[in-house]
């Protein structure tokens, strides 16, 4: 079969080759790839940046935005023939940690869990995967191509219950929630925003293109300029871009009591010399909570299949901006003006 694979840590690497079809011990059911999206971490692998290959082979299947159609379900009895289904991308680690052991892999605390198309497991760009049946989301059919938005869906879903949890340790009716940056994460958050009956401000450095449309067809409100300048005190503010002062500027911002959940990995940078001991001090004054968030566990991809479910379809179609054939996966991993999430698609979905 056809499969995109790359060599981690060495840039250039990609490319589209004949493999071996999937090994049983991947898992007990069979699928057709439909579609896999990419995303900032593919990109990261393929310029050589992350990723680790599978123990004893140098090549890693890439891709782990998975979409596809089971072939073989297998003996299990969870699943049928034709389901439309995702693969969840992380296994817990072999020692177990605690967090592991009780199925919080996204809570690893060890750093040894490994991550299909990421870390040492074949990811889903792949004509066929197999996959363990507890590792298989099934999606709801009237979804399609659209299935393909579950996994940036699950981290967002996965980030609203840490936002949730961290603000009942006190009175809790949050009213206003700010996102930061209006890419498919930032986006999906707003959507699940809307869902729990926010008022939803958005926040991103364009100002044209499809975006701004996007949040307002949410009834959101969308921003451009800085934090401040949008002159909000918001409840929750779930910050995706990862920039350093656009961190500061949040928590700034943020209205006493309030969490900041922060869901971009950004590196270096530097802000504008904020003493830490008087951001400290805004924030012990104001009660508020940092908290980071990454990754996602089976409740969250079951909460993740609902939220797209009851999605406006058409407006999840409008955050699938460009789709790929495989064999152009060159042309999908640029960044164009106007992309949200590109799509690599491995069949034609009626
Ligand atoms: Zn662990």
């Amino acid at each position: 079969m056809k499969a995109i694979t790359i060599e981690p840590r060495q840039a250039g690497s990609a490319r589209l080759e004949n493999v071996p079809d999937p090994a049983p011990s991947d898992g007990a059911v069979l699928v057709r790839a439909m579609a896999v999206g990419v995303c900032g971490t593919d990109v990261e692998i393929v310029e050589g940046k992350y990723g680790w290959a599978p123990l004893g082979r140098r090549r890693l299947v890439l891709g782990h935005e998975s979409l596809g159609q089971v072939v073989d379900p297998g003996p299990s009895g969870l699943l049928k023939a034709g389901d439309l289904v995702a693969g969840i991308v992380r296994r817990p680690d072999p020692v177990p940690c605690p967090n592991c052991a009780v199925g919080e892999w996204d809570m690893c605390r060890n750093g040894q869990y490994t991550e299909r198309g990421i870390k040492q497991l074949d990811g889903f760009m792949s004509e066929q995967w197999r996959i363990e049946p507890e590792y298989v989301m099934r999606l709801d059919p009237s979804l399609g191509l659209l299935g393909v938005l579950i996994e940036p869906t699950t981290v967002v879903a996965k980030a609203w219950e840490q936002v949730a949890r961290v603000g009942q340790r006190a009175f809790w009716e949050p009213r206003v929630a700010l996102v930061i940056g209006a890419g498919p994460i930032g986006l999906l958050a707003a959507l699940l925003g809307r869902q729990r009956g926010l008022e939803v401000h958005v926040l991103d450095r364009v100002a044209s293109g499809p975006k701004p449309d996007l949040v307002r067809a949410l009834g959101a409100t969308y921003h451009t300029g800085s934090v401040a300048d949008a002159r909000l005190q918001p409840d929750v503010i779930i910050e995706c871009t990862g920039v350093g002062q656009v961190i500061i500027d949040a928590l700034r911002s943020i209205g006493a009591g309030g969490v900041l959940c922060l869901t971009g990995v950004g590196s270096g940078g530097h802000t504008g010399g904020e003493s830490s001991a008087d951001l400290a001090a805004e924030i012990v004054l104001a009660n508020n909570v940092i908290v980071g968030s990454v990754n996602a566990n089976k409740r969250h991809w079951y909460k993740a299949a609902q939220a797209l479910a009851q999605a406006d379809h058409g407006w999840l179609r409008g955050l699938i901006t460009r789709r790929e054939r495989p064999e152009n996966f060159a042309r999908a991993l640029e960044r164009r003006d106007g992309d949200i999430k590109v799509v690599i698609e491995f069949a034609d979905l009626a």
